[in-house]
């Protein structure tokens, strides 16, 4: 899961990015209003946390133009203490959710935990199909019960794959959403954790379609 964080001081932003990669998100940074409408117009982040107060176009504006362009995605605010004004008028203008400044991180974390399953429609922080179970608060990953212990690549791919169930996710888009802008993206590197993902939890659990993508089905546990 690929998240952009706008946010214009910089100690906020690597907190925030901190927190998220320690929660297995991928993150990008984007520092002003111009950078994060482009960026959030142009790359398909799962989710973007929003500081309202910034440089060349404020929040509200981007977040308005993102809406009016048709992108859906889940979008978290930040707002400064006491402006309930601002907080209205996020929400009118498109936020899903809201944290007001100083925050707890282990909140911002949950609500973007949260925001994301709620954006493909589901709704308990553990995701059960067929034999794998994820805990996505301990990023923990099960199958028939056993704790399979897997690496942040490998996590992030279960994860994605579980959060997009009964749907063939082509493998540029695997690219696109587990690695963040700095990385690089490296589809032989994708393939080999899929065959590792794939002997830990079993060779059933993610099937490829050729020629489409790889698909968990939608069943129950
Ligand atoms: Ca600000």
């Amino acid at each position: 899961m690929r998240i952009l964080i706008v946010e214009d001081d910089p100690r906020i932003a690597a907190d925030i990015s901190a927190a998220l990669k320690a929660a297995s998100f991928v993150t990008d940074i984007a520092a002003d209003g111009e950078d994060a409408w482009f960026r959030g117009d142009t790359e398909p982040y799962d989710l973007i946390v929003l500081d309202l107060g910034l440089p060349k176009i404020d929040g509200l504006t981007v977040l308005k133009k993102w809406r009016a362009a048709g992108r859906h995605l889940p979008v978290l605010v930040l707002t400064a203490r006491g402006l309930w004004a601002e907080r209205v008028e996020g929400i009118d203008a498109g936020a899903d959710d809201y944290l007001v400044k100083p925050f707890q991180m282990e909140e911002l974390v949950a609500r973007v935990r949260a925001l994301i399953r709620r954006s493909v429609g589901i709704g308990s922080a553990v995701i059960e199909t067929g034999l794998i179970r994820v805990d996505t608060r301990q990023m923990h990953v099960s199958t028939n019960g056993v704790h399979v212990p897997l690496t942040p690549l490998e996590y992030r791919l279960v994860s994605f794959l579980v959060h997009n169930k009964g749907r063939v996710v082509p493998a540029s888009e695997l690219l696109e959403h587990l690695y963040g802008d700095e990385d690089a993206r490296e589809a032989n590197a994708l393939e080999a954790a899929i065959m590792r993902v794939r002997k830990k939890l079993g060779t059933e659990t993610i099937e490829t379609r050729r020629g489409y993508g790889y698909f968990v089905a939608d069943s129950a546990p």
